[in-house]
């Protein structure tokens, strides 16, 4: 499944250049062209899925599976300690390009890299009753 428009299905299949770290049947890894930390990677399954949830499990679990050999060698490569590991979904999380890819990026103490967000409280009952509904509508798809 390919989306001509999609700028990752062009990077999947060679119509644009990109710097090819892993590959396998069913997902590629390519660094980022606008790096957050030195082998920022995006970790992308080959065909052309838009969000996390419209993607099939086996395509998730291949993509996990992948996420493993890719992180070590980043971190190999990159005198990395830690990375972190990313994806949006939806315009309104941050997303911009519509396929699927998971965000690799290799971290060291004091990199001086930061992520800013502002976390809140809950009124009292409120987390539990979010909590009830939340299960339910899991249930429910
Ligand atoms: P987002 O959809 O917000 O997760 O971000 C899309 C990511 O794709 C950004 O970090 C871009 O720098 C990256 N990107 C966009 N075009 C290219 C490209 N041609 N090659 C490599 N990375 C790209
Ligand atoms: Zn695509």
């Amino acid at each position: 499944m390919k989306d001509p428009s999609c700028i990752f299905c062009k990077i999947i299949a060679g119509e644009i250049p990109s710097v090819q770290v892993y590959e396998d049947d069913r997902v590629v890894a390519f660094l980022d062209i606008n790096p957050i930390a030195p082998g920022h990677t995006l970790l992308v399954p080959r065909d052309h899925y838009a969000t996390l949830p419209e993607t099939p499990p086996e395509v998730l679990a291949a993509l996990m599976a992948a996420a493993r050999p890719v992180a070590r060698g980043l971190l190999a490569a990159t005198r990395g300690e830690g990375f972190n590991f990313f994806q949006f979904n939806g315009a309104c999380s941050g997303q911009e390009v519509m396929h699927l890819h998971f965000h690799v990026i290799p971290r060291r103490a004091r990199d001086g890299v930061s992520f800013q967000w502002k976390q809140g409280k809950y009124r009292e009952g409120e987390m539990a009753a979010l909590g009830e509904r939340i299960r339910g509508a899991i249930r429910r798809v």
